[in-house]
């Protein structure tokens, strides 16, 4: 969120660039320009502006995407200019969107005898935010069909305190109580022994979350699904699961396929990924799928001309690039089954390697040891022990580059700050040695130094953690 700048007088760019006469002007850097400037000028401007931004490679505080195939860049860069909800001009792009959602459904194991839906979004907050509206019609029909009085509470949604800010989102712009299911050391994901405390008849779903952002931990959802069914065994007022599979979802039937989550459990009714994570595009692309068309309200599905018929979409935004799902697509074609299997197999074991080494250093205390997905985070194995925090280790690998945040568990546990690595595909084993070399050295000098900026007793959020 940007705020009005004060100084309008000193935002301006002073100084010409590289002595081109045309450079010889000031440009205002907070309102437009009167005149244009050459092009050439104005990309110079520009990437300079850009010039010491953090190196997107050695990122490894993002779950997004940070590298494509160069066929896959220029395929993409020529379909930037298609509008992706222009199903009627662009009704081969439609198609393409059309076969995404077919190959997700399949690998999600959508069911024979039901009929699957699903869209692409711009990420998994827009899918998060479909999928929570769905549960929320869902729900009103079912509740005022069995006579709760839909008026006089806030309908809830239950999800465990480490839940993406999406959902907190979704709950204030829809009027949704979210409660949360809170995260103990014993429970670093959903608890399944208190989860069902927290759902009465005014619960529109239960989120389980396949790769808690904060720490890489999967909810357990098969157990999930039993506790569901049993519940649902005995009460008229039924409740399902929507699972948040943002990071999990295009990684787990790769590189787990024996892990029981999805479609296969009968109460799971609709999930969501980002194709932006694991599933290898750059930002601006997600994913969600209802089970069956029964559990996405008609209400919540709009109508836009197709080939001079109709075709149904359920989206928030309207307008923007198909380049993101013609980039999708690519990626799926191009490395069908195994190449995912095998670029998400390497990627477990730079995890695996990164979380050995961690370890090996004695100082710290694995959370997360990238088994599941490739999430290494760790605590200080004893704070009082060293003179310096984990922020002071953010800033000595910053100075190599690295960005690695350095953040306080949720709610509860907000008092244990960690630190955490998410390895993604572009980040091979080189790189992965480089920084383990880096990291002992930053260890080895911030033993030895005299100035540390952060002080010990705070606790903050350091570096992009969602
Ligand atoms: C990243 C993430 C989101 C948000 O996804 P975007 O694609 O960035 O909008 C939602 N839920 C979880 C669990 C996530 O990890």
């Amino acid at each position: 969120m940007l705020y009005g700048k004060e100084n309008r007088e000193e935002a301006a760019y002073l100084d010409p660039i590289f002595g081109s006469n045309s450079e010889g002007c000031d440009l205002p850097k907070y309102k437009l320009n009167q005149k244009s400037v050459e092009p050439r000028i104005a990309y110079q401007l520009v990437q300079d502006e850009l010039l010491d931004e953090g190196n997107a490679r050695l990122n490894l505080a993002t779950f997004c995407q940070t590298y494509m195939e160069p066929e896959a860049e220029k395929l993409m860069s020529q379909t930037l200019a298609k509008n992706a909800i222009d199903k009627s001009e662009y009704p081969r792009t439609a198609e393409l969107e059309n076969r995404c959602v077919n190959m997700i459904g399949d690998l999600w194991h959508a069911q024979a005898d039901e009929k699957f839906i699903g869209t692409s979004t711009i990420g998994s907050s827009e899918a998060c935010m479909l999928g929570g509206m769905a549960m929320k019609f869902a729900w009103r029909k079912r509740a005022e069909k069995l006579g709760v009085d839909i008026h006089a509470r806030k309908p809830n949604l239950v999800i465990s305190s480490g839940y993406q800010v999406c959902w907190e989102k979704f709950c204030v712009y829809w009027d949704v109580e979210l409660r949360e299911v809170p995260l103990d050391s014993k429970h670093l994901s959903l608890n399944l022994d208190h989860v069902m405390d927290y759902v009465d008849e005014y619960t529109i779903g239960i989120v389980g979350i396949l790769g808690i952002t904060y720490t890489g931990r999967y909810d357990n959802i098969a157990e999930l699904n039993e506790i569901v069914e049993e519940h649902n065994r005995n009460t008229p007022h039924k409740v399902y699961i929507h699972v948040d599979a943002a990071s999990g979802g295009l990684y787990a039937p790769f590189v787990e396929p024996e892990l029981i989550w999805d479609f296969q459990l009968n109460n799971v009714v609709s999930i969501n990924a980002s194709g932006h994570k694991y599933g290898l595009v750059y930002p601006g692309v997600g994913w969600v799928l209802w089970r069956d068309q029964k559990f996405l309200p008609e209400e919540l599905v709009f109508k836009v001309s197709y080939l001079g018929g109709e075709l149904p979409t359920m989206a928030i935004n309207f307008s923007h690039s198909a380049a993101q799902l013609i980039g999708q697509y690519y990626n799926f074609v191009r490395y069908g089954f195994e190449g995912y299997q095998e670029i998400h197999q390497k990627t477990h074991k730079v995890a695996q390697y990164l979380a050995d080494a961690i370890a090996a250093c004695d100082r710290f205390e694995l959370i997360n040891d990238g088994s599941h997905l490739p999430i290494v985070c760790y605590k200080l194995k004893d704070p009082d022990a060293q003179e310096w925090t984990l922020y002071d280790l953010a800033d000595r690998l910053l100075m190599k580059g690295w960005q690695v945040p350095a953040y306080p568990l949720p709610k509860n546990l907000d008092q244990q700050v960690i630190q955490r690595l998410v390895i993604r595909a572009d980040l091979g084993m080189n790189m992965a040695c480089d920084y383990v070399q880096d990291m002992q050295a930053a260890i080895h000098d911030l033993d030895r130094a005299h100035l540390v900026y952060h002080e010990k007793k705070t606790i903050k959020t350091y570096g992009f953690t969602h």
